[in-house]
């Protein structure tokens, strides 16, 4: 579903049937952080589901105000894997344990 900034993420929940007006971020609610419209604008969520579907990774958000973001409110992100036992450094790329990188290109003559 769309999200208020525009962008598809599979946490978000619009219900607006009927005059209804309820909108919620699941991720940030199972998790027991607060979800207001405008943190969908700069989380990476999105972007990290889009480049990493792995089914080991578990992301654990937070809503905070980083320094570098001049004190505006941002969701957070960290990653484990459950399978290697490991925090994820870059939860886009993953742990590299199933996808080893570099990726080895055979050219063949
Ligand atoms: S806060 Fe992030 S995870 Fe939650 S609905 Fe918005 S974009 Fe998706």
């Amino acid at each position: 579903m769309k999200t208020p900034a525009g962008r598809e993420c599979e946490h978000f929940y619009g219900d607006y049937f009927r005059g209804r007006n309820v909108e919620e971020c699941r991720l940030l609610k199972s998790q027991g952080q607060e979800w207001t419209r405008d943190l969908c604008k700069t989380c990476p969520i999105p972007e990290i589901a889009r480049a990493n579907s792995c089914q080991y990774m578990k992301l654990k958000v937070t809503v905070g105000r980083p320094l570098a973001a001049m004190f505006q409110r941002r969701v957070l992100v960290g990653a484990f894997c459950e399978k290697s036992n490991r925090n994820v450094n870059e939860p886009q790329i993953g742990c590299g344990e199933c996808h080893s990188l570099p990726f080895n290109f055979e050219v063949k003559e």
